[in-house]
């Protein structure tokens, strides 16, 4: 099925964060992530406070309520006390800010006069201070656009910030963080929400992500994600924060267009059912369940627990609507309860026999006096738990009168859905960082900020430079080849049959062998035979399907036959096969000669001898 995202009203922007493979931003680590030797845990709880307006935020209430343990790891070479918060920051990595400035400048951004270093709340335990360090190196003019195959974007805004730390392991209410990625310089890119379709959006993230490869990165998984905000008419702007896939980034997009058109179809479903706005209908049912035949149920009771019943009135079938694929409007409602603690709930649009509780249900109908089109759910875990969990899931259901509540979601890279996590932090985040002084950005700074060959020009150079395809010149560039040191290394070769070697080669070998081969290891040692006249053009690819096989290279088989002596070779090979169709002796001469002679030459020579 063909969406036409301009009727739905799509709007979508996105934002990258491309982590700098500078150093850390604020103290001297590496930022190589290389998580070898772990050699410190440190343990925090999270406090909140009021900030400066004297409101305690909605997140840090969350967090304060969920009462969880977070735990950093620390590994060698990676952490230092200002990563753990017991030191003042050093002044900021003056490479990541020139490669900033840099990006800055290449996107044609407006610098502001002063470069002042901000604080921005995180209460979700990924910085051990409660705060990540950012500050605004660009905003929009009205010539910060970037060029993409579906027309120009704006660019908005440019931040250097640093990165939060990384969950390694959830374990009950403790949260395993490794502090490598925390403070590892991150700029994040912001498009304006003008892209005009899920195919848009990755043309736009790639663009950038090009662009941002001529300068100083890091490369591989996880060092480029994508925040997206998407909306159609009737739903609303919601953040997906954390994409990592960019082959996946349509479907993503794809499934959250989807998601919001269901909800909103929700939403007239109720106003066709004629639902109003209802007040919040919870029970105890503890005593009702405490007998139960679910052992998942009993347990929590045994142990303690509650089980709290939910009324929503008039939501009969609806929780057993898809959203999108792998996503029911009940898996939808479950994350609010399982963002606040339960692993799960109960509700009628299942089938109940599946966990023998068709006799409890039938007596919560009773005791709420439902009717069949009114729905009821059980969240069962410690009483205060449950409780927040059916307020949780009844504001939720209320909204769906509204239709698409605002979100910022967390995406699940398995099947490119998203899922509510939990209260994220307000306006009220960003406040000035008083350890660092504020940078002023002189002429002479500005000044001294260059920029590096970008990628896209350095592709067309290489190409006409060296007189090979655009298309190797992209790959060659793609995959982090320096070309041009193989070209001054081996003068004698072709560049172009050097990009060839280097691009087509393995994939040659991939389809016609389904072998793998580690083209940079072994094409130095064969070029260079090549480059000495000791081997053969063709005697190259011949040599990489047998290493691709594991036989280690026999160069003297490979060793250029000319002249007189290739004469008497192919010459040799006809006598011994007299009398047989010139194609077919074509083919034995190949193939004892191949590799040894430009397979022109002996062509030429088989015309002249076979008679
Ligand atoms: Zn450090």
């Amino acid at each position: 099925m063909k969406v036409d995202y301009n009727k739905l009203g799509f709007k979508a922007g996105i934002e990258i964060h491309q982590e700098l493979n500078t150093g850390k931003l604020f103290c001297d680590c590496s930022s190589g992530m290389g998580e070898k030797e772990l050699i410190s845990e440190t343990s925090r709880k999270l406090r909140a406070s009021a900030g400066e307006t004297g409101e305690v935020d909605l997140a840090a209430q969350y967090e304060q309520f969920r009462n969880r343990k977070f735990l950093y790891h620390g590994y060698k070479g990676e952490y230092c006390l200002v990563e753990l918060d017991e030191e003042p920051p050093h002044a900021v990595n003056n490479e990541a800010l020139m490669i900033g400035l840099g990006v800055a400048k290449m996107f044609k951004l407006n610098v502001p006069e002063t470069i002042c270093v901000m604080r921005k709340t995180v209460t979700d335990g990924s910085a051990v201070s409660g705060f990540q360090r950012t500050m605004l190196l660009g905003y929009e003019n009205k010539d910060s656009f970037l060029e993409t195959p579906e027309g120009r974007v704006k660019i908005v805004q440019l931040n250097l910030e640093e990165d939060s730390s990384k969950i390694e392991k959830k374990e009950g209410d403790a949260v395993y963080y490794s502090l490598s990625r925390l403070g590892v310089p991150l700029l994040e890119i912001g498009t304006d929400a003008s892209l005009k379709d899920p195919k848009h959006v990755r043309e736009t993230a790639l663009a950038i992500g090009t662009l941002l490869r001529s300068f100083n990165v890091r490369r591989g998984i996880g060092s480029i994600r994508q925040d997206v905000n998407i909306s159609i008419k009737e739903g609303a702007r919601i953040e997906v924060k954390g994409w990592q896939d960019l082959k996946k980034l349509e479907l993503l997009i794809e499934n959250e267009v989807l998601r919001q058109y269901n909800l909103i179809e929700i939403k007239k479903e109720l106003k066709k059912r004629k639902t109003g706005k209802f007040s919040k209908k919870t029970e105890d049912a503890t005593e009702l369940f405490r007998n139960s035949e679910s052992r998942m149920i009993s347990g929590i009771i045994q142990s303690g627990g509650s089980v709290i019943a939910l009324l929503l009135p008039n939501f009969s079938g609806l929780l057993k609507k898809e959203l999108c694929p792998e996503k029911t409007f009940g898996k939808e409602l479950a994350e609010y309860a399982m963002a606040y603690g339960t692993k799960g709930m109960i509700h009628t649009d299942e089938d109940l026999s599946k966990y023998n509780l068709g006799k409890e249900f039938e007596e919560l109908r009773k005791l709420f006096k439902a009717g069949k089109n009114d729905l009821i759910i059980v969240m069962a875990e410690k009483k205060a738990i449950a409780e927040k969990a059916a307020d949780a899931v009844y504001e939720r259901a209320l909204y769906s009168l509204k239709g698409v509540p605002e979100e910022t979601r967390i995406p699940n890279h398995h099947n490119a859905t998203n899922s509510y996590a939990r209260p994220l932090p307000g306006a009220n985040r960003l406040y000035p960082e008083t350890d660092i002084p504020n940078i002023d950005v002189t002429e002479e700074l500005l000044g001294s900020v260059e920029l590096p060959e970008l990628i896209p020009e350095k592709i067309n150079r290489l190409a006409k430079e060296y007189n090979v395809s655009r298309q190797l010149a992209k790959e060659v560039v793609d995959e982090g080849i320096d070309f041009e040191e193989y070209v001054r290394k081996y003068r004698k070769v072709e560049p172009g049959f050097i990009a060839r070697t280097l691009i087509e080669s393995p994939k040659e070998i991939k389809k016609r062998y389904n072998k793998e081969i580690e083209i940079e290891k072994h094409a130095p040692g064969i070029l260079e035979k090549l480059n000495r006249g000791l081997i053969t053009d063709d005697a190259v690819f011949e040599i990489l399907i047998g290493i691709a096989e594991g036989k280690s290279p026999d160069y003297k088989q490979y060793k250029p036959l000319t002249g007189k002596l290739l004469e008497k070779e192919v010459k040799k090979i006809l006598k011994e096969n007299k009398g047989i169709p010139r194609n077919a002796v074509i083919g034995k001469v190949m193939g004892k000669l191949r590799g040894k002679a430009p397979g022109k030459e002996i062509m030429e020579l088989v015309k002249k001898f076979h008679k």
